[in-house]
């Protein structure tokens, strides 16, 4: 099956399951915008319409769409979630509030804008039981046709199930002209997928998880467009921005068809989801997702190497409680996870030191994986970030003892078994650390 005729289809899978994907309409074309009143009036029962976007995204495509629509006579209304304190604003649940409260009464929402625009009318709209339509204004995230809404609570990042949209909408000029940093954030959230397919295929190899072939490749086509010609993301080529934005489209859809985010999100998530939450602990400001999860992916590319190099694996003790001196206030919630993991680690050195096993392990992960150092020319000729540095941390270049420590200690904060626990048993996390470090990620 064609990953175009995927929309709206309904199939069993070689996985077991039979997936459907919910979104009926992908438009990625320079006249995508005229379908959108046919969109609005099949999905909106005729009724009202209203749009969400924030004071940039308003500008740059929400005032289109509006007008648009209202020279189509449909009823449209238009609501732009304010600034706070001058920065943009969050998917927290102020914000959500605020919607319900103040945003008129609809049929149908369309989102315009990018992940926070996405995420808050993606929850409101499940809130409110209707239906929504996105209207992407950047290739910055793989969120666009995922049912997962990413948002804070109480503090908190929580990642939960809402729907997805009915169609996703795309004016390819107004992909490409969004700011170079919201590219580079979902070239870098797309290139975790060799590394994060690796570590499912590691749940499977080791404890019998679900795996899905068919989702992991989905991007094999479309892969290669980016990861060989980067410059074409740099030079603003249209083909390569249409490459990208497929694959954080398609990429989302793994994520909705198999119901777990594991397609798209491994041990290189878990770097820039630790840098998050500490960040959040200490009221400090991180930097964008996919802009860590790129630096995050050449460094456990760089790991799975080295453990690929490795003979006849040795196993470590590894610690049996979380680091209470990283984590802080977050120790209770850190050491749940953790809990649950250590019983894995423990069948992994069991299962892996069977005769024969660490082979046909190298060779079930080998095929999937892609060289640290083709990850990083990719991240480095496209103008995104690949040092350790390209992060900000609170406006400030993050430094290496923060992100040595972030790393060392990312696998406490998730039961999911990642490279960087394969790491840990190996050593090679923390003793090896410090040089991988150094080697990919400082220059
Ligand atoms: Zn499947
Ligand atoms: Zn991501």
């Amino acid at each position: 099956m064609s990953n175009n005729s995927l929309l709206s289809a309904t199939f069993a899978c070689d996985c077991g399951k039979t997936h459907s994907v919910p979104t009926a309409h992908f438009l990625y074309d320079e006249h995508s915008f005229d379908r959108l009143a046919e969109l609005v009036q099949e999905y909106g029962s005729g009724g009202a319409c209203l749009i969400i976007a924030d004071t940039r995204t308003y500008e740059v495509a929400g005032k289109d769409v509006e007008d648009m629509l209202c020279r189509h006579n449909l009823k449209t209304d238009c609501f732009i979630v304010p600034d706070v304190n001058g920065e943009s604003p969050v998917a927290n649940d102020a914000t959500k509030d605020m919607l319900l409260q103040q945003a008129s009464p609809t049929d149908l929402y369309l989102a315009v804008g990018s992940g926070v625009i996405n995420d808050l009318v993606k929850w409101v709209a499940y809130l409110r039981k209707k239906p929504y339509i996105t209207i992407p204004t950047a290739a910055s995230m793989n969120g666009y046709g995922s049912a997962n809404v990413a948002a804070t609570i109480d503090g908190l990042k929580v990642l939960f199930h809402a729907e997805a949209p009915k169609a996703v909408v795309v004016k390819p000029e107004i992909i490409i002209s969004a700011p170079d940093e919201l590219t580079a954030s979902g070239l870098g959230d797309v290139l975790a997928k060799p590394v994060s397919s690796a570590d499912w295929k590691l749940n499977q190899f080791l404890f019998g998880e679900y795996y899905c072939q068919y989702s992991v490749d989905l991007l094999k086509e479309l892969e290669p467009v980016y990861l060989n010609n980067p410059e074409k993301i740099k030079n603003k080529d249209p083909e390569g921005f249409r490459a990208l934005f497929e694959a954080l489209f398609y990429s989302s859809i793994a994520m909705t068809i198999t119901g777990t985010s594991s397609p798209a999100s491994g041990g290189e998530h878990l770097i820039s989801h630790t840098l998050d939450i500490l960040a959040g602990r200490d009221g400090l400001q991180h930097d964008l997702h996919g802009l860590q999860v790129g630096v995050g992916s050449i460094l456990t590319a760089a790991l799975y190497e080295r453990i690929m190099s490795i003979a006849t694996p040795l196993f470590r003790q590894v610690p049996s409680s979380v680091n209470q001196d990283f984590w802080g206030t977050l120790t209770p919630i850190v050491t749940k996870e953790y809990t649950q993991k250590l019983p894995k680690l423990d069948r992994t050195v069991e299962m892996l030191s069977q005769h024969g096993m660490w082979n046909k392990l190298k060779e079930t992960l080998q095929p999937m994986l892609c060289p640290a150092e083709k990850l990083k020319n990719c991240l480095r000729k496209a103008g995104a970030a690949h040092l350790y540095r390209d992060i900000r941390y609170n406006k400030e270049p993050l430094t290496k003892s923060m992100f040595l420590e972030a790393i060392t200690n990312a696998n406490q904060m998730r039961a999911r078994f990642t490279v960087l626990d394969l790491a840990w048993l190996m050593g090679i996390i923390p003793d090896e650390l410090d040089m991988l470090v150094e080697k990919w990620t400082s220059s």
